[in-house]
């Protein structure tokens, strides 16, 4: 059988993604290959489908538990005999699986990188025909990388143990050249094929939106979004709780998870999540590491995250299944003070010294700033993303908040003139806040008490907006006409620039939205994926994967992605080959539950 017909037959795909048939044709060659593709790309058919073509037995290194149960389950589901060894399971039950493996019953073995060192690991893959080895998450094994695990180092070890050096292939999301060169090295891989797919994720919709009222944007936006899975990423366990509960109060069914909870507790919530009997879950960043999940269908951020990687894999797990997704970050200027202070309050660890947990701190405070930039951007928000991660991006993707809404260059050099001389007025010594409220001449306490009622600049823009003379103040520090000290309590200060705009007749402009839109107006291709079919179909097949999925103790999406369900929608099949047609069902699913979904859709054709 040929790649392509395995992968029809086993994953219900008709056709490749970018890279996957590069790479596969690359193992099958012999060669030692290396794939670099982000989250949801489709790394693991990558190895899943040779390991089914060649002779022996597919060894996958994976740093993840939950994530090897996950993949091993969804093999199996798909028809393909696999098994994971890790401390999960007792000393008994991995004697019997390897010995299983070693008769030949499985094609692919999961194995933890802390197992290889173990003897009775070693003897098993002396004594067996180890066809490739798979280290998946392969930028664990660099040094430089934020996730070094020391016992990735054992994985050379273990090849070099081996009478017959398998293939190795390798893959990762990261792509920093520093990474690449590690992994290349340090796991020997010999005149590999590199293949590095792009980062960007078209299926995901981006937005930002700088609000005050976050709640009612949140609760608003799930008023639309009623039954979809999705994640609400806090910057705080505090905002987490208080998000939790208010989401409770509205009724919703809702998970939450953060670092204070319990063991127990946390994993409760997150099978809660991932099986579907709670769509939402409110986290911080300690959730979400190898989940799997493939039917997320937002993620929103109620805080900004601290960086721009940090961004891109949390909203990154949206829209795993490449369905459409919406990734929305809700912005206040009061989370870059949180953030700050997070970052301040970071305890430093015992071997690093003074000058390097400064360069540290310097690292921080820039990613940080990165990640403001992306907030305050008026430009299409995959350019930024993309050209961050090192990618050329073409202007204007038309599917992100800042693409969908029209600008004007707006002159606001007076406004400009008014910050500058209050900031001179003040002596250099306050905050974005105190000059805001100067320049509004508003009345309170604390400015009065320094009797700034009395300046001239007291006033000089009353009535106008905030927020408006806000962006004005950014515009200025993006333009270096200002800048912010790193204090606790950020003071606003000039910089020399100024002086071109106070005698020089600079002129400086900014860009406004020509109409204000909100997420609310938003052209959603998120609503378009139920609107094949009749209106109730969607949910009709969804409720019948909850209730297979409840009957076989398996997360909804392992049965069928949301993909699969919306191409049923669309085709409407009505015979076992119309079944086999529908994008994600494979042989042994239909055989499964093909019939049990035909009978609703036949209720349909009707
Ligand atoms: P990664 O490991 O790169 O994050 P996965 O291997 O989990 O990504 O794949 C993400 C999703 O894409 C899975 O639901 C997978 O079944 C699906 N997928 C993989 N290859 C294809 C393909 N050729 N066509 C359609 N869907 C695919
Ligand atoms: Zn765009």
């Amino acid at each position: 059988m040929q790649p392509v017909q395995i992968l029809k037959k086993y994953f219900g795909y008709d056709s490749f993604r970018e890279g996957q048939e590069v790479l596969i044709r690359g193992i099958l060659a012999g060669k030692d290959v290396l794939g670099i593709m982000p989250t949801g790309a489709g790394k693991s058919v990558c190895y899943q489908i040779p390991a089914l073509m060649l002779p022996g037995i597919t060894i996958v290194i994976s740093p993840l538990i939950s994530l090897m149960k996950d993949q091993v389950r969804a093999l199996n589901e798909a028809g393909v005999h696999a098994a994971y060894i890790n401390s999960s399971l007792t000393e008994s039950q991995i004697s019997k699986a390897l010995y299983n493996a070693r008769c030949g019953q499985y094609k692919i073995i999961y194995v933890a990188p802390e197992r290889l060192e173990s003897s009775l690991f070693r003897d098993f893959a002396v004594h067996t025909d180890i066809s490739m080895v798979t280290v998946d998450e392969a930028h664990c094994i660099s040094q430089w990388g934020q996730d070094f695990r020391p016992s990735y180092l054992n994985i050379l070890k273990l090849v070099r143990c081996l009478p017959r050096r398998p293939v190795i292939s390798a893959f990762t999301a990261t792509a920093t050249e520093k990474v690449k060169e590690d992994i290349i090295n340090v796991l020997g891989l010999v005149s590999p094929k590199v293949l590095v797919t792009g980062f960007d994720r078209k299926n995901l919709y981006f937005e930002v939106k700088e609000s005050g009222k976050k709640d009612a944007e949140l609760l608003n936006y799930l008023r639309r979004h009623a039954g979809e899975s999705g994640i609400i990423y806090c910057a705080t366990r505090k905002n987490v709780d208080a998000v939790f509960e208010l989401l409770v109060k509205y009724g919703y069914s809702v998970a939450k998870y953060h670092a204070g909870m319990n063991n127990e507790e946390r994993k409760k919530n997150q099978d809660d999540f991932i099986f579907d009997n709670r769509p939402l879950i409110v986290a911080t960043n300690a959730f979400g590491m190898g989940i799997d999940k493939s039917n997320v269908r937002f993620v929103i951020h109620y805080n900004m995250p601290q960086s721009m990687e940090n961004y891109y894999q949390e909203a990154g797990r949206a829209g795993r299944d490449g369905e459409n997704a919406d990734c929305i970050l809700l912005y206040s200027p009061q989370d870059v003070v949180v953030n700050q202070f997070l970052i301040d309050s970071k305890e430093v660890r015992a071997e690093i010294d003074e000058r390097e947990a400064y360069a540290l701190r310097e690292r921080d405070a820039l990613k940080l700033r990165q990640m403001t930039d992306y907030c305050m951007s008026k430009d299409c928000l995959r350019g930024y993303i993309l050209r961050y991660f090192g990618e050329e991006a073409k202007d204007g993707c038309g599917n992100c908040s800042n693409c969908l809404r029209e600008f004007e260059e707006k002159d606001v050099t007076k406004e400009c003139l008014h910050v500058i001389n209050c900031i001179m007025e003040t002596r250099q010594r306050f905050g974005i806040n105190m000059i805001v409220g100067i320049l509004r001449g508003e009345k309170n306490a604390k400015l009065l008490s320094y009797h700034f009622d009395r300046l001239d600049s007291y006033g000089k823009e009353k009535g106008a907006n905030k927020d408006y003379l806000k962006q004005i103040i950014h515009q200025m520090i993006i333009s270096n006409i200002a800048c912010t000290t790193k204090d606790q309590y950020p003071i606003l200060k000039l910089t020399g620039a100024a002086e071109d705009y106070i005698w020089g007749g600079e002129h400086l402009t900014m860009k406004v939205p020509k109409v204000s839109i909100n997420i609310e107006q938003k052209p959603s291709k998120a609503g378009a994926r139920v609107k094949s079919g009749s209106p109730g179909l969607f949910e009709k097949l969804r409720q019948l994967r909850l209730e297979i999925a409840r009957e076989e103790h398996m997360p909804p999406y392992i049965v069928f992605s949301d993909k699969t369900l919306v191409d049923m929608c669309a085709k409407l099949p009505g015979t076992k080959e119309e079944m086999l047609a529908v994008i994600g069902v494979g042989e042994v699913k239909y055989l499964k539950y093909g019939e049990r979904f035909l009978e609703v859709l036949q209720k349909e054709r009707a």
